[in-house]
Formats: C-alpha cells, structure tokens, sequence
C-alpha cells in the first residue's frame, strides 16, 4: 500500500475532525452536478456547498453519457435530486483534442482504444448544449426538472450561467 501512504496518513489527520456522521446518502440540497476530472475542479467548494448537500457525477469532459443518465436516473428517484447542473470548464484537456489525437497518443504506449468512444469536445457550447438536451429530453427523468448549464473559469473560480 506504500503508494497510498500519504492518503492514509491524510486520512488519519481528517478523522480526527470528522463530524459528518448524521449525514444521509440523500442530497441534500436537491443538487446533482455533472463535471469533470479536471484536478483544478473543486465542484462543493466553487458552489458553496458542503459534503452531503450534492451529488458529483464527473468524468473527462463533463459530458452526459449512458452512464452519468443511469447516474441521474437513481440519484432523482432514490435519492433526493430535483435539479441538475452541468458543469464544464475553461481550458478543458477534452477541447483540445479530437477522439483521433487520443488514439494516436494512446498508440505511442502501443496501446489500440479505437473501441473506446473519448467524447472529445470539439466545440464546448454545442457539447454542452447537447449534453442538456440529452437529460431534459430523455424519457427516464421527470419532464419539469431544472436542468442548468454553465461554464467554471478554472482561472478566476467564476461560475458563467450558460442559456442553452
Ligand atoms: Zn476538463
């Protein structure tokens, strides 16, 4: 586990101050936010929210997959969410290459992911459009649910609304 050491150690130093225990699986405040990997992100801090309030699905890019709607699916009906925001960002790795880069990158390690679908975002406003389009249209989520967009300024921390 020495790979991990640092985590454990980190750990350690937070459970001597945990005081989350009466929380519930529940959201706390209602919220799913769909965001990415990105190590810049910090998705409860930017929003001025705190564990238990909200549900953090992310992945490369922000983008709304199968997996992030069958995320959403449970999250709304199980487990307290009524509104989602999709969440992208500035200087986002995945607008800056096409799903072909990617290949062709992963080839140089001698590795082949042309089976692998990367949902590159060759233009932010149309993937992120089509990403709302994809939760307030599918028939799995209730038709009146708020369904937001906005873009992170992972350089000022600013939160820019998005009318899409
Ligand atoms: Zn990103």
């Amino acid at each position: 586990m020495s790979a991990f050491d640092d985590l454990l150690a980190g750990n350690a130093e937070y459970v001597k101050g945990f005081t989350n225990s009466g929380l519930t699986g529940r959201a706390a405040r209602g919220l799913a936010v769909v965001t990415c990997m990105d190590s810049r992100i910090d998705p409860l801090g930017l929003l001025g929210l705190e564990a238990g309030d909200a549900k953090i699905l992310r992945n490369a890019g922000a983008r709304v997959t199968d997996d992030v709607l069958r995320t959403l699916v449970l999250a709304v009906y199980l487990l307290g969410v009524e509104r989602v925001l999709v969440m992208p960002h500035t200087d986002c790795g995945m607008t800056k290459v096409t799903d072909g880069d990617v290949h062709d990158l992963t080839q140089l390690h001698g590795v082949d992911t042309r089976s692998l679908e990367f949902h590159t975002v060759p233009d932010q406003d149309s993937a992120l459009r089509h990403d709302l389009t994809r939760i307030r249209t599918t028939p799995f989520l209730p038709k009146d649910m708020p369904v937001g967009g906005a873009i992170y300024d992972v350089h000022t921390g600013r939160l820019m609304p998005v009318s899409l």
